[in-house]
């Protein structure tokens, strides 16, 4: 039973199995209207699913939509720092999937983030957010087509968890304290390194569960993809942060070398075992001076342990991987996280799936959105075993709310992720080939209207849905 809410008297509840879900054909999908342009965006994309769904399968498949409430409009209900209802979380957990406009952080309730704490409290624990070119979007970069990536970013932990003190607190000054009297002289590494005593402190976790769970999803991902896009990139910082950044790469290879073994190689197994094809005589030094620039100038344990790392490969994969096998799996590398930036700029057509922490997966998303036309056109899901709720990158855009000009693609875009999450890719298909036309038509909002060359007419948010569905 539910407080305020009513479900929909027809339709029936997706399932999960092995974290998969079970779509009958007349799901009952909650959604949550969002604050600011969600007015907007909102009914537009609602529009756009309906449309799509009815001219793929005619009345053989209908959303039966739930409206759920959170943000602003869930005060305006519930009551005052009513963000986020009882009956919001338990609808969304009956019922699996759900989609949601931008929601407002709010600002002096008990909530840090709305979005953050949806994600937290349903597990959802891999946001994939897909950054694709539509031919025609305006861009500022030369070659937006050859960009193609999605974002696998960690959703759940590193900083964004959400545990800091602010400087001055008891709990931050207690914390400095020991960190400065206690932790950090026993352990030498740091040196005389103290922190400030007017420090704020904010905590980052990251655990291998929640590394290989989405490096896991991002492999199994990159599987279904066609070959030259068989690849994942681990995005990562762990030159500096050794325990946190660099176990999460670390963590993805010994993934990708377990428990993916059959389907995977890495970017440097693969140099030794290139090397070995082009010259079956060559030597275990060989291969490590080739695969480790600078080997001879290394120290003598240095340059043993790239030995082994040679040999070993060799010993383990050259059978089921080498004489060519492994060009058929999917490729694990790792980048830093500051090059991967500069990179997509550079190098677009290099990359296809880009497993990330939390942090350094909201920047990388919105920078690669703006290769491809910006964040009007940046969708995203939020996936977890038994939940998944669809959202657009971007957040409430306070000042263009109400006005009917905003750019519903992002929503619009994760709608069409769900209904490929939900498996009915007709549907889907039809969203991308539409939007795609529309954009080529040059029927765009303001947003896209402003950078086009020579200048066109912007359309309406609801205009440009209509436009969307007049192309299906
Ligand atoms: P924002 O809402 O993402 O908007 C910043 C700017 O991005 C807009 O002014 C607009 O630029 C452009 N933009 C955003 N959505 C667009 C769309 N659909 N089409 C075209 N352009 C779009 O960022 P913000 O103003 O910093 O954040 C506002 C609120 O949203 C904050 O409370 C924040 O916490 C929240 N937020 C929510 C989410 C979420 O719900 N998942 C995510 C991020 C932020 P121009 O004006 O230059 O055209």
């Amino acid at each position: 039973m539910y407080e305020k809410i009513t479900p929909p008297t027809t339709g029936s509840v997706v399932t999960f199995k092995d974290g998969k879900p079970i779509v009958p054909d007349d799901p009952i999908v909650p959604f949550i209207r969002g604050d600011g342009t969600g007015v907007d965006i909102w009914p537009a994309t609602q529009k756009v699913i309906d449309a799509a769904v009815k001219s793929a399968y005619g009345d053989r498949r209908k959303i039966n939509w739930f409206k759920i409430y959170a943000g602003d409009e869930a005060c305006q209900l519930y009551g005052t720092y009513q963000y986020l209802p009882e009956d919001t979380l338990k609808a969304i957990k009956e019922y699996g999937i759900a989609i949601k406009g931008p929601l407002t952080t709010p600002i002096g309730g008990g909530i840090r983030s709305l979005n953050v704490a949806l994600r937290q409290i349903n597990e959802l624990y891999a946001c994939i957010r897909p950054c694709r070119y539509y031919p025609g979007t305006p861009s500022p970069h030369k070659y937006p087509e050859q960009l193609d990536v999605i974002v696998y970013r960690e959703n759940t932990e590193d900083i964004y968890l959400g545990i800091e003190w602010c400087q001055g607190s008891e709990i931050a000054d207690k914390l400095i304290h020991i960190l400065n009297n206690e932790l950090i002289p026993a352990s030498p590494e740091h040196g005389s390194k103290r922190i400030r005593p007017d420090s704020g402190i904010g905590i980052k976790p990251i655990s291998k569960t929640g590394s290989q769970r989405l490096i896991g999803l991002a492999i199994e991902h990159a599987l279904k993809l066609p070959k030259p896009k068989q690849k994942v990139t681990l995005v990562h910082k762990g030159n500096i942060m050794k325990f946190t950044e660099g176990a999460f790469r670390d963590w993805g290879y010994e993934l990708a070398t377990t428990e993916f073994r059959s389907s995977c190689v890495t970017e440097r197994e693969s140099w030794i075992l290139s090397n070995k094809e082009s010259n079956p005589e060559i030597t275990i030094e060989d291969n490590a001076r080739k695969i480790e620039p600078g080997y001879d100038a290394l120290t003598e344990d240095k340059q043993a342990q790239i030995r082994s790392e040679v040999k070993d490969t060799l010993d383990a994969i050259w059978e089921t991987h080498g004489n060519g096998k492994w060009k058929d799996l999917v490729m694990v590398e790792d980048r830093i996280a500051d090059s991967i930036f500069q990179q997509i700029q550079t190098r677009p057509g290099e990359y296809s799936i880009l497993a990330t922490m939390n942090l350094n997966g909201d920047y990388l998303s919105d920078a690669a959105a703006a290769v491809v036309g910006g964040l009007g056109m940046g969708p995203g899901a939020n996936i977890g075993d038994r939940c998944a709720i669809f959202e657009a990158t971007h957040g409430t855009a306070p000042k263009h709310a109400g006005l009917d000009r905003i750019n519903p693609g992002s929503l619009i875009l994760s709608g069409m992720m769900m209904l490929e999450y939900m498996g009915w890719q007709e549907a889907a298909d039809l969203i991308a080939g539409a939007i795609g036309k529309a954009i080529s038509d040059r029927q765009v909002t303001y947003d896209l209207a402003r950078m086009m060359n020579p200048p066109v007419e912007p359309l309406k948010c609801s205009e440009f849905a209509q436009a969307i569905v007049d192309r299906f």
